[in-house]
């Protein structure tokens, strides 16, 4: 073949430059094999940017080489770009006779993408389950398709030397698969097998290690209702037996989380569908080679303890995504459910090191199971749910991170430092941004070294420091202060502009939009708290257009703990002092303490610690504690989402919503929320249920936005709609909104890969800091 391309007057040569997440993936073997398939020769190797190709063959043959190259890509590449340099008339003598794949090149700036850590694939899975390969019951198996890289990497290039697999050398078998561009594990860095690779180890709480088989100790500690710390792919476990009562109320017990819906793994989607309603999407992402928590409408009646999601119709999935869960999950005595929990004390991140996780995790698990290869970097699990049609992450990490978002051109190289709550932070390289994975609250010590520690490794890895720094306009969070002491002259974008940035960057959007905003709480500046606003915005700036009638929020960040302060205060909104007396109050607040709802009341009237609020958040607390469904909020976003389901259980007839009432407060729209208080009132007064409170209350938000969006269209003309905000995970009000704007011609928009809430803040902040920095 070789000859016959030299001598052929047609023979064509082309530099082929391949960019996005392209190394450790398997791709240099798969161009290889393409090369063979096509007849063409030349070369392809690893480099700053990507994959570079030479190849030389017939017109016809190179056109096919090169349109396989994304048509045919390998499962876990994701191809940005590829560029084609046709090479005039290349001498005979330069053209290659065959095809090789040469070494990397490694140069002084990498910017090659890192992939994220990958679930187990179809074809490892068959190996550790067959007793007659080598790989049987072997719980690190993995191959080019799957498994862990962005835990285990320190530093690019993405080689074995520059991961956590650097001290375990392999075995000829492995270094033979490893070194064989036709084999799946051609350079698959973290290959290993049970003669070289990590092996797990079993602990009692001591730490002292119990000889035996280790998965299936595990499967009986687990059966017996003990908790068991596992050490996983990117952090450790919590697991319990999901099915017995007694098993998760110890769980909880131990980590001090009365209430919070805890997440689950069960061995297949066969299982999962016992448990809960699965649809094609569901069933898709839940067996994605990304494997995120998936939250399911949970089926009535099923084998799972209520204790799992106390109250709540929704329930968190995942399949095994490494092999050591699935063949924990297939051992005959593990139960068919194990709750999986972030292996953490309250406040704390997710433990990742053996003797760290001995010391902070004694209290809470029995037994340990772990294993001898370190964790670089936390990711905890991602969590997703599908709404109106697309997949939404709550939680964006493992899997997810560190892959890219593509911002528009010009923006400058920069550090943007997240929000306070659910932070993550981005770094911007060449317009690229790269969102890091999930931190969690930044309120403790911990947390903040976490925080740190994040930075300074997804710095590493892009091989870069950005000098330049972003955050939120709040003085006092940690990420503000990280970003001022980095650099004093820090860019400072308001919270709802970022959310609104958010969505305007991962959906390319541009500018102007109006920009809904429901969410919790953000800083403004002026002295009240927003959280329910309507923005006219671009890139450059934003500017208030409507917003919710405020309400005070006594005691501050209190108010949010307790609901009931915010029922009291909508009363008092509409009723004044009235609302302090016991005949003016709906049956549920008659639960409260009557001295502790006249110190609040105090507080009102002498405007002592009350702040004013728009927030949105806020205002689902107040409905929520009305009709006693949550006075007291266990974990954030519970009264919420208490309500939602309560308004989810009305059924599909919408009952009539609640009238919306507009007034304007300089130039601002306000949509009134108090006449609401005397509406609920009337309806409980009238035993309506709950969940068609509900549901009108939920409908009155919905109809209100979008009279105001009408009406801020015809003052503005624009008629493209960003939705953004921690309150857009609810299902139901997403839906509702999304399917409403529709019918009245917007074009919406709203967040999908990067999540709504707080923790797609950074890549606001980056996208509008960045543009402004420039
Ligand atoms: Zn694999
Ligand atoms: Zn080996």
């Amino acid at each position: 073949m070789a000859t016959v391309l030299a001598q052929s007057v047609h023979v064509e040569t082309l530099h082929v430059f391949v960019h996005g997440i392209v190394q450790g993936v398997g791709f240099r073997p798969f161009v290889y094999r393409l090369a063979q398939r096509y007849g063409v020769t030349g070369n392809v190797r690893n480099n700053e940017e990507g994959v570079a190709i030479v190849a030389s063959g017939l017109p016809e043959a190179l056109h096919a080489f090169v349109a396989a190259l994304e048509s045919d890509a390998p499962p876990a590449a994701r191809i940005n770009r590829i560029d084609i340099h046709p090479v005039e008339e290349a001498a005979n003598d330069q053209i290659e006779q065959s095809f090789h794949i040469l070494p990397s090149c490694t140069g002084q700036r990498p910017s090659t993408q890192i992939a994220p850590d990958m679930a187990v694939c179809a074809d490892c899975l068959r190996e550790i389950l067959d007793p007659a390969d080598r790989r049987y019951q072997y719980p690190f198996t993995n191959c080019t398709n799957c498994g862990p890289r962005f835990s285990i990497v320190s530093q690019v290039p993405y080689d074995r030397p520059n991961t956590s697999m650097h001290r375990f050398a392999m075995c000829a078998d492995c270094s033979r698969e490893y070194h064989d561009p036709l084999n799946r594990r051609f350079h698959a860095q973290p290959n290993a097998c049970p003669v070289c690779g990590p092996q797990l180890s079993w602990h009692d709480c001591t730490g002292r290690a119990v000889a035996g088989d280790c998965l299936k100790s595990a499967a009986l500690a687990l059966a017996n209702g003990q908790v068991v710390a596992i050490k996983g792919l990117g952090g450790f476990h919590l697991a319990a037996d999901a099915c017995s009562a007694q098993a998760v109320t110890l769980l909880r017990q131990r980590k001090n989380r009365p209430s919070k819906p805890l997440a689950i793994m069960v061995r297949d989607l066969e299982t999962a569908a016992s448990f809960a309603s699965i649809n094609a999407a569901e069933a898709a992402l839940l067996c994605s080679s990304e494997h995120p928590i998936v939250l399911l409408a949970c089926r009535k009646k099923t084998a799972l303890a209520a204790e799992v999601a106390p109250g709540i119709g929704t329930i968190g999935i995942m399949l095994p995504y490494t092999p050591l869960h699935a063949l924990l999950l297939a051992q005959p005595t593990t139960p068919k459910a194990l709750v999986m929990t972030s292996g953490n004390r309250s406040d704390e991140p997710i433990c990742i090191r053996n003797e760290e996780a001995l010391q902070r995790l004694q209290d809470l698990a029995d037994w340990f199971l772990l294993h001898n290869c370190d964790i670089v970097t936390r990711v905890d699990d991602s969590v997703a749910r599908i709404m109106a049609g697309q997949v939404r992450l709550l939680r964006r990490a493992r899997g997810f991170s560190p892959i890219p978002v593509a911002l528009p051109a010009a923006t400058a190289d920069i550090l943007a430092c997240g929000a306070e709550m659910k932070n993550s932070f981005c770094i911007v390289r060449n317009s690229e941004a790269y969102l890091s994975q999930h931190i969690g609250e930044l309120t403790s010590t911990e947390s903040y070294d976490f925080y740190q520690e994040s930075i300074e490794h997804l710095q590493q890895v892009l091989g870069f420091v950005p000098e330049q720094t972003v955050c939120d306009q709040h003085p006092d969070y940690l990420s503000s202060g990280y970003a001022h002491a980095r650099h004093a002259h820090c860019q400072k974008v308001q919270h709802h502009h970022a959310h609104i940035g958010a969505v305007m960057a991962e959906q390319n959007v541009s500018g102007p939009v109006l920009g809904i905003v429901l969410d919790g709480a953000g800083y403004s500046g002026d002295g009240t708290v927003y959280g329910g606003e309507v923005y006219l915005a671009d890139r450059n700036g934003y500017t208030r257009l409507a917003r919710l009638s405020h309400l005070l929020l006594p005691g501050g960040d209190q108010a949010a703990a307790q609901p009931w302060r915010m029922a009291l205060s909508l009363l008092y909104q509409h009723l004044g002092e009235q609302a302090l007396s016991a005949e003016f109050q709906p049956p549920a607040l008659l639960a409260i303490e009557q001295t502790h709802k006249q110190f609040i009341g105090q507080m009102m009237l002498k405007g002592l610690h009350c702040p004013q609020t728009s927030s949105c958040g806020r205002l689902f607390d107040a409905v929520s504690a009305l009709l006693g469904l949550c006075l007291y909020n266990d974990y954030e976003g519970q009264a919420a989402m208490l309500l939602e389901e309560q308004a989810m259980s009305a059924g599909d007839e919408v009952p009539s919503a609640y009238p919306v009432t507009l007034t304007t407060e300089a130039g601002v729209l306000i949509i009134e929320s108090s006449p609401l208080a005397a509406l609920i009132c009337a309806d409980l007064t009238a035993a309506v249920p709950a969940a068609v409170i509900a549901r009108r209350f939920h409908q009155w938000l919905v109809d209100a936005l979008e009279t105001v969006c009408v009406e801020l269209r015809e003052q503005t003309g624009i008629d493209r709609v960003v939705l953004s905000g921690g309150c857009m995970q609810n299902r139901l009000l997403l839906e509702t909104l999304i399917r409403q704007m529709h019918t009245r011609g917007f074009s919406v928009h709203a967040g999908a890969l990067v999540p709504m809430n707080d923790g797609g803040i950074a890549l606001g902040q980056a996208f509008i800091g960045g543009y402004v920095c420039v």
